[in-house]
């Protein structure tokens, strides 16, 4: 896998963690990167500071920043929609190669499984995936993959693979 998909933590930097300002949520650590690649317009002389991503449902903020005088980038201010925030379709889950939730679910009724979660991985093997570029949660969409898929298989009632 790709370094894109990992975790890093830097010691003695912004806590790892922090309350969205907006509904409270607790929120995890954004690459600089991805806020750059996804939002429409960045300010002018922004100040460096570490940002935040909330996924939450409902709450409109998306990357907010450590340093308050810094600007809070809701969901209007990016170019792609945030999937873990959005009620209605299309709904992204892999941003890479542009499947939606609705192509997930449409499989798994049509053949009870996924073939795109396999296709996914091939790709994410290959190095081909830009997920701190593409994806707003700035990680690899394979959980989400695989989560998206597993429902729809329960709601299904539980077909096998
Ligand atoms: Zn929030």
């Amino acid at each position: 896998m790709s370094d894109c998909c990992s975790v890093n933590a830097k010691p003695g930097a912004a806590p790892a963690v922090m309350a969205c300002p907006v509904n409270g949520a607790r929120c995890k650590q954004v690459d600089m990167l991805t806020v750059k690649s996804l939002v429409r317009h960045l300010p002018l002389a922004m100040p460096k500071t570490q940002y935040y991503f909330c996924e939450a449902p409902g709450c409109d903020a998306v990357y907010f920043p450590l340093d308050a005088r810094a600007p809070l980038f809701r969901c209007g201010d990016l170019t792609v929609r945030v999937g873990a925030k959005e009620t209605a379709d299309p709904i992204p889950i892999c941003y890479c190669f542009g499947f939606t939730r609705k192509d997930l679910q449409r499989e798994v009724v049509k053949i009870g499984r996924s073939t795109t979660l396999g296709r996914i991985m091939t790709e994410v093997k290959a190095g081909h995936c830009a997920c701190e570029m593409k994806n707003p949660s700035g990680k690899c969409c394979l959980g989400d993959v695989t989560r998206t898929v597993r429902d729809g298989r329960n709601e299904k009632g539980g077909s096998k693979l």
